[in-house]
Order: structure tokens, then C-alpha cells, then sequence
């Protein structure tokens, strides 16, 4: 089973770069249209299901904007 992740984004730091929309495998990311940073930037935000918390979008985010989180799954594989 493919784990299960969710990414936040900072509006402090995002500038709208999209180099974590490029980089996404899953391609769940694009930029906000309909909301501006404090600096005045479209953000990014994940926009349909399908993250798996690969955290590649947080290692090219270029200003540490983005914090991934990953469902833990637990299953049994054996035993009673
Ligand atoms: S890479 Fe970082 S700064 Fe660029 S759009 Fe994504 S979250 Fe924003
Ligand atoms: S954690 Fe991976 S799958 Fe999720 S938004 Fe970032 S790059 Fe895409």
C-alpha cells in the first residue's frame, strides 16, 4: 500500500517558484490563484489526492517552505 502524506506551505516564505510543482512525481501540486502571500505571491498548495510524503517538493523548495508530513501505517504481518 502507498503511504499517504499532505504538505503545508508557508506563506511567509513561498514565492511562487514553482520549482515543487515541477519536481512533484505525483503532480498534486500548483500555485493558489485565488490567494496572495504577504509579499504578494500565488503559493503553492497540493490540490487533489495522491501525495505520498516523498519530500522531494521540500528538498528543491529553494526557501524551506514546505513541511511534509507521512501517514504511519501499521500492519500485521504475522502472528495472533
Ligand atoms: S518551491 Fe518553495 S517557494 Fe517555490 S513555489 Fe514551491 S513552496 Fe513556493
Ligand atoms: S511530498 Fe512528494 S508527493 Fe507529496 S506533494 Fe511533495 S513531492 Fe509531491
Amino acid at each position: 500500500m502507498p503511504s499517504k502524506g499532505w504538505i503545508e506551505v508557508s506563506d511567509q516564505y513561498c514565492k511562487g517558484c514553482e520549482l515543487c510543482i515541477s519536481a512533484c512525481p505525483q503532480e498534486v501540486i500548483e500555485l493558489e490563484m485565488n490567494k496572495l502571500t504577504p509579499k504578494g505571491y500565488h503559493p503553492a498548495h497540493i490540490f487533489k489526492e495522491g501525495c505520498t510524503g516523498c519530500a522531494i517538493c521540500a528538498l528543491v523548495c529553494p526557501d524551506a517552505a514546505i513541511t511534509v508530513y507521512r501517514e504511519v501505517i501499521k500492519t500485521r504481518l504475522a502472528g495472533v
